[in-house]
Formats: structure tokens, sequence, C-alpha cells
């Protein structure tokens, strides 16, 4: 079995984590820009985006892992507008490197109107970069963080609100809405978004939720993310999702789309993203 982890924190894991995700079939990460667990200054992002940019894809090689990005401010931070309109500016630059997919994760956090404005900045350089009006990233995917518990209905509705009101300069097809559990999943694919889940030891979705989700609103437009990062998190609850799919009856054709090709159909509408789906007819007939 293969698998593109389609939301991990890889700069606040260990090389060992590469090996362990090598050595259990994934083929691919990527990795969303987020809050590193303290504010930082401007120069500070600049550093991080040149750790996602050149050194974690050198870090995943290794291991045979292809390692892809996304670049942004996240919505923790959006908080400071001073601070967001200089990372902003730099932002363009990096959607042109040769692993970022696009830009995110960008969203909302506590649903503030900063955080509000921020967003649609983010995703206005997107569909700039997506229409060649500025430099680089001409295939500027949007990856977005819905907020926590509490916080997550409002916030999701004003993200699709938001979204709504760039008309047609945005592709639903396009967006991934993360983080997205029984209240709000429908909400995102019904308007025709991405829809990502996360599974959390603490929070969000557990394998067997995350399982209920699949069978009851079907496996398309689905994707599946540990989202591990410097918090108590875990790479491999992707892999127990994909298990207890497995022990319910789920045969590996959907396995295969929902933990493999339906990233690689997503994130290959950036032609930065070079892993196809796999055609599962195909190689059972190899086999
Ligand atoms: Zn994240």
């Amino acid at each position: 079995m293969f698998f593109i982890d389609p939301h991990i924190h890889m700069v606040s894991r260990t090389t060992a984590d590469y090996e362990m995700l090598a050595l259990s079939g994934v083929v691919a990460v990527s990795e969303p820009a987020f809050w590193a667990g303290f504010d930082r200054s401007p120069a500070g992002f600049m550093d991080y985006f040149r750790q996602l940019t050149e050194c974690e894809p050198r870090r995943a090689a290794q291991f045979g892992i292809e390692h892809y990005c996304w670049i942004c401010l996240n919505p923790k931070e959006a908080e400071d507008l001073g601070k967001a309109r200089e990372v902003l500016a730099e932002i363009p630059s990096f959607l042109a490197c040769p692993n970022v997919l696009g830009v995110g994760e960008i969203g909302l956090n506590k649903n503030t109107p900063n955080e509000a404005k921020v967003f649609q900045q983010h995703v206005q350089l997107a569909i700039e970069a997506t229409h060649g009006t500025r430099n680089g990233g001409k295939h500027a995917l949007i990856l977005i963080h819905t907020p926590h518990l509490e916080d997550k209905l409002k916030g999701t509705r004003m993200i699709l609100d938001m979204l709504r009101d760039f008309g047609s300069a945005i592709d639903p097809a396009r967006v991934l809405i993360d983080h997205v559990e029984e209240h709000t999943i429908s909400l995102v694919k019904d308007a025709g978004y991405w829809a990502g889940m996360t599974i959390y030891p603490i929070s969000k979705a557990t394998p067997a939720r995350a399982v209920d989700m699949i069978e009851l609103y079907g496996a398309e437009r689905l994707c599946v993310n540990a989202a591990a990062d410097w918090g108590v998190s875990d790479p491999l609850n992707t892999h127990r999702t994909m298990l207890e799919a497995q022990r319910r009856g789920h045969k590996l054709p959907e396995l295969l789309k929902v933990f493999h090709n339906n990233p690689a159909e997503f994130f290959g509408q950036n032609p930065n993203f070079k892993i196809k789906p796999i055609d599962v007819l195909q190689r059972t007939h190899q086999q």
C-alpha cells in the first residue's frame, strides 16, 4: 500500500520519523506552513520558508520521500497586520519554488476580523499567482485550516462565505478545506471543495469517526491526514485509519483512492507535484 501524507509538519519531526514514514509506504508528504509554537518576526518567516523549500526536501529525499510544501502566514499570527503585510509581500517569490503547491494552511483561528482580512489577502495572492499577474506560482492551489472545537462551525461558514465572495476567480476544485468533522464535512463537500480529515490523539477525528465519514459522505474529494507537528500527534494515525477501513471490509481500490490517489489528484493540479494516481486494476493484473 502506497500513501501520500497530505498534511504533516516535518520541520517538527525527527529524521527517524522520515524513515518510519518511508518504511510504512509513504512516498510523498505535503507540509503546510504553520505556527511554530511562538510568534516569529518577518525575518523568522523568511528563514522558515527557506527551511520548507530547501532543507526539508533534502531531508526527505534521503528516504526516497518527495517533499512538497505550502507557504503562508498562519492564522494565529495574522492579528498583527503590519507583520502580515511584510510577510505577504515575500510570499509570491516562494510560490515559484519547485516543491511549492500553493498558499496554505491559511484560514481562521479565533474568527477575528484581522484573521479574516489576512485570509482574503492570501486568497488574492493565490488568484494572482494562478492567473500570472504576479511572479511565480502559476498554478497555486489553496489549503485551508479550519478552527478548533467550538470555533469550527462558525469559522468554516465564514471561510466558505469569504471564498464565495471571490466568485468565479476561485475554482472550488483547487481548494482543500482541512480538519473537517461531522458537523462541517457536508458544508465543504456540497460546495464543491476538497475536504481533509485530521486524525488526532486528543481532538479532531479518530480513525473510527473518519471511516464513518468516508462511509456516510463518500470517498470523492476526501483526504485523510494526521497533521503531525510539535504537539501531541502521531504520523501513523493516517495508517491507523486505513487499517480501520480495511477491518470494516473496504477493498484496495477504495483504500488506494483515499490514501494515495485523492491527494495525488488534488496536488497534481499543480505541475510541481510529480506523483501520478495509481491504476489499481493494472497493478492487480501485474501482480
Ligand atoms: Zn497543520
